[in-house]
């Protein structure tokens, strides 16, 4: 029997994944990152005293391939919840509000609510509720975000609810945003329902909501105390004696010998890589544009703040015009990075920047970055002094931006890479979902279809 090569190229969690199904079950892997560290957005440094995230902090626990990973890794027992799933709050004219009761996702459920909210004027509140009433939008294949939430809701709520919430999540202008790809749940109840409210009210057991099956609250996102960058130092120790080469930029694939090839790089070098071997799939690939974030992690002292708000996320809605696009309150949101012992008079925020389409943070030096994000901030919290620690990261392409008809060019490009170079597998944040779990099962599902 000989052994069955397959070459990975990226060291993200979705190659890592790939490599460590493969590994442990014989084949003889090679895997080439082109960085001198393995994780790809995956990554933790010190801020003051802490190992923070700088990438993702957590994931969603709805999706079932996070927590199986884990186990899997043995990780499982150490996941951990938010402290409390307190409401987010946006920020208007300078003041913070709670997003309205029965909202899903953004969207306004609860009419009355959002009356009362003080988020939205009577005359947004009035167009949101003609939702009920007017005829059913015509999307056809896909919408963007903006387009189909507009002409349901109207644009005061889609700019002050919707845009931080759907927008934020994919550092993303809604306008462009794919409605189908971004939010496949609401998509769902977006073409079987004339009114989108309405969909949302029948549907709401199961969307967006804390209660799981069982009647209980189950938490919506795991983290691991430690970072998410424990994930990967598990995988790489289970990857001890595969090959994995650091610093090993792909630039073409005429150089390599494999029976598979699992590709998990961001689009533009996937692309590049493809150009030879699936010209088609290479140029839509290359259609895919990306979103850059740029993000400043602030240590203050709790004295130097007026307030704390019992949330840990702070949304700036894009209209508002700020830089800043929205604050996690980390040490709000997770008992380890509340507690670590000696650092309970501190608060932990991260402020994020960036969406597809706005550049205005990636390009600027780390201090005028630092000081710009910390005078929107201010705009909703008052500071009196500079933060003890701070931590720039910049991400030049930090998620792809799923634009309308996203789905389709997907399948367009899976089916010309699987016509032209047959032993050849896509995976990664590109395709059919950004967060941590989807990349997860994207590489694991590309392991078994080569074992299969
Ligand atoms: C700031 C930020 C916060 C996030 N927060 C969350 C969150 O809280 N929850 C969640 O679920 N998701 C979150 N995400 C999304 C999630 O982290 C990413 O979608 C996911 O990690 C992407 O994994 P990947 O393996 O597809 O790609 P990547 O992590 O991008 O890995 C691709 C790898 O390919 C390498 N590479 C590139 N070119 C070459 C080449 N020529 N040869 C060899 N290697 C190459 C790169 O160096 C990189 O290591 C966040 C993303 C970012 C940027």
């Amino acid at each position: 029997m000989t052994t069955t090569k397959v070459v990975i190229i990226g060291g993200g969690i979705a190659g890592l994944c790939a490599a460590y199904d493969l590994h442990k079950a014989g084949c003889d892997v090679t895997l080439h990152e082109a960085s001198s560290r393995f994780g790809g957005k995956i990554y933790s440094s010190k801020v003051g005293h802490r190992i923070v995230d700088a990438g993702p902090d957590s994931f969603p626990a709805r999706l079932p391939q996070g927590r199986q990973l884990c186990e899997d890794l043995g990780l499982d027992s150490e996941l951990t919840s938010p402290i409390a799933p307190i409401p987010s709050l946006i920020h208007r004219d300078g003041k913070l509000f709670t997003p309205p009761k029965g909202t899903v996702l953004g969207i306004p459920t609860d009419l009355e609510a959002l009356a009362e909210s003080g988020l939205i004027s009577s005359d947004g509140v009035a167009r949101a509720a003609e939702d009920l009433n007017l005829p059913s939008t015509t999307i056809g294949d896909d919408a963007s975000v903006g387009t189909y939430f507009r002409a349901r809701l109207g644009d005061e709520v889609t700019d002050w609810l919707i845009e931080p919430t759907i927008g934020a999540s994919h550092a993303s202008d809604i306008n462009r945003l794919s409605l189908r790809a971004s939010s496949p749940v609401l998509w769902d109840i977006a073409t079987s329902n004339r009114s989108i409210i309405k969909g949302l009210r029948e549907a709401r057991g199961g969307v967006g909501s804390t209660q799981g099956s069982a009647g209980v609250n189950e938490p919506v996102f795991s983290g691991l105390p430690g970072g998410i960058y424990r994930i990967v130092e598990r995988l790489l120790e289970e990857l001890s004696g595969a090959d994995l080469r650091l610093d090993s930029p792909i630039e073409d694939l005429e150089s390599l010998e494999y029976d598979h090839l699992i590709i998990a790089t961001p689009t533009p070098v996937t692309a590049r890589l493809m150009q030879s071997v699936s010209p088609d799939g290479a140029k839509l690939l290359a259609d895919i544009e990306y979103s850059s974030l740029a993000q400043v992690t602030v240590e203050f002292s709790k004295s130097a703040l007026s307030s704390i708000p019992e949330t840990s996320m702070l949304f700036f809605p894009a209209i508002g015009g700020g830089v800043l696009s929205n604050a996690t309150w980390l040490s709000n949101k997770w008992a380890h990075y509340a507690e670590t012992s000696g650092h309970r008079d501190t608060v932990l925020i991260r402020l994020t920047s960036g969406r597809s389409g706005d550049g205005r943070a990636i390009g600027l030096d780390d201090d005028t970055l630092t000081s710009r994000l910390i005078s929107d901030f201010r705009t909703a919290i008052q500071v009196d002094q500079e933060p003890l620690n701070s931590r720039v990261v910049r991400w030049p392409e930090a998620l792809p931006h799923y634009a309308p008809g996203h789905a389709t060019r997907v399948e367009q490009i899976l089916a010309s890479v699987a016509k032209d170079a047959p032993q050849v597998q896509l995976v990664g944040a590109a395709y059919e979902g950004t967060q941590l779990p989807v990349c997860i099962g994207s590489g694991r599902d590309a392991a078994a279809r080569i074992l299969a």
